[in-house]
């Protein structure tokens, strides 16, 4: 899955990268299926492990164009996953209080602590995306915001934070389908909104914004990953071995509970033979 990452030292063209790519998984779809199965369990494992060892925090940061399968994808990647210890922060148009305060501040206040895993659905991107296309700042404050969060997530990781940043690509032409799909499913018609139809009149503008994004913010520390997602089940794919792979690089232990476990094994043992006697 490395080729999706985007390499901080090289340029990047967003306009190659073909939405419905599925790389040498052709044909195989049903592999693929069964592949991102054992990688949801092995998922679930690893998160266990992650919360009981309470040593490594991982951010994952997922942005997307509308209807691009952000909730898609958390649904299904942490299926099998124990609610605990994972948590999702969605970013929607921010408060009066958080307008109140700088950017980043909302989104500091939901980044993991030990042993959790925290998804953003949205981040503080937006305030580089929408913000710019929609120039509800002037450009010379939001154009400063690259070094910005570049500077924020460098703590974030100096700090002991994992970042990886997903950036779920798919064709206009497939925004369509899915709107259409959205507003003739009554079990989907909720997740259609009104401005989803204005928003796509400003597609080539959120392009060029996702590319200066994709360009500028990825970084040794918190690198992007632009992930074709034209197919769910590629897409899930793709995601879910990048985060296994990072969760397997941490090398993690369960920890000894306590130092002489035997000592209270013992004492178990004891108190069942007793009560047999009983
Ligand atoms: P949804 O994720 O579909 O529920 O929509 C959330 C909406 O909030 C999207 O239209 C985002 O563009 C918008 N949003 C998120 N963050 C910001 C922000 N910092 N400034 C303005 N709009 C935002
Ligand atoms: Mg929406």
């Amino acid at each position: 899955m490395q080729p999706y990452k985007v390499d901080p030292e090289k340029p990047f063209k967003l306009k190659k990268l073909d939405a419905n790519h599925v790389g040498d998984w052709e044909g195989k779809k049903k592999e693929g299926k069964q592949e991102f199965h054992e990688l949801q369990q092995e998922l679930a494992d690893l998160q266990q492990k992650l919360y009981a060892e309470h040593k490594h925090q991982l951010l994952i940061v997922l942005q997307a164009m509308d209807s691009g399968g952000k909730d898609g994808t958390i649904r299904a990647i942490f299926e099998e996953v124990n609610p605990q210890g994972v948590k999702v922060a969605s970013f929607k148009v921010p408060t009066a209080l958080e307008l109140d305060h700088d950017y980043l501040w909302r989104v500091h206040q939901k980044t993991p602590g030990k042993g959790e895993i925290v998804i953003f659905n949205r981040s503080h991107y937006e305030d580089v995306l929408v913000v710019r296309v929609h120039e509800l700042v002037p450009k010379k404050v939001w154009e400063k915001r690259y070094d910005q969060i570049n500077a924020f997530e460098k703590i974030l990781a100096e700090e002991g934070t994992t970042i990886l940043k997903f950036y779920l690509h798919i064709s206009k032409d497939e925004q369509k389908e899915r709107f259409m799909e959205r507003l003739t499913d009554p079990k989907k018609q909720w997740k259609f909104s009104e401005s989803d139809i204005d928003e796509r009149q400003y597609w080539d503008a959120y392009q060029a914004a996702f590319q200066d994004v994709l360009e500028k913010t990825s970084t040794p520390w918190a690198p992007w990953y632009a992930i074709p997602a034209n197919h769910n089940w590629y897409r899930n794919l793709c995601i879910s071995t990048i985060i296994v792979d990072t969760l397997r690089s941490f090398k993690m232990k369960y920890p000894d509970p306590i130092p002489d476990p035997d000592k209270y094994i013992r004492a178990l043992q004891n108190e069942s033979s007793k009560d047999g006697e009983n």
